[in-house]
């Protein structure tokens, strides 16, 4: 499979990871949309929120959000930070590995285009 995050996942492509375990892996985005952005995905590979299996939900949305925490701390976004998940075609998601984007550092807008 010709997957750009799985290449990430596996050291395959040069990448500041700046967190991962056994579950998740945390990189900067590599056009970033604000100081602070980063991308969170499991390790496995699930092309978006509506393919997993309740197993996966169950064991990786929480490790997802934990290491979201974490980041946000490491990172010092105590003022506070936007996630976001972009589901599918109408959600604008364009890497179909599932991920949530981390976006810190500044004020965000609200709605969302
Ligand atoms: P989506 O639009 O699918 O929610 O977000 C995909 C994100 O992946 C975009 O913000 C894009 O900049 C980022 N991205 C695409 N290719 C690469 C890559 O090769 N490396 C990194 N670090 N980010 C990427
Ligand atoms: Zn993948």
């Amino acid at each position: 499979m010709d997957c750009i995050f799985c290449k990430i996942v596996e050291k395959e492509i040069e990448t500041r990871i700046l967190f991962e375990n056994e579950h998740v892996v945390a990189f900067e985005d590599i056009n970033p949309q604000a100081p602070t952005h980063l991308l969170i995905i499991p390790r496995k590979h699930i092309a978006n929120l509506q393919e997993m299996t309740n197993e996966e939900q169950q064991q990786l949305l929480p490790e997802i959000f934990l290491s979201i925490r974490h980041l946000a701390e490491e990172l010092n976004l105590e003022k506070g930070y936007r996630v976001v998940n972009n589901c599918k075609k109408h959600g604008g998601q364009t890497v179909d590995h599932l991920h949530f984007h981390l976006l810190g550092g500044r004020s965000m807008q609200w709605p969302p285009g």
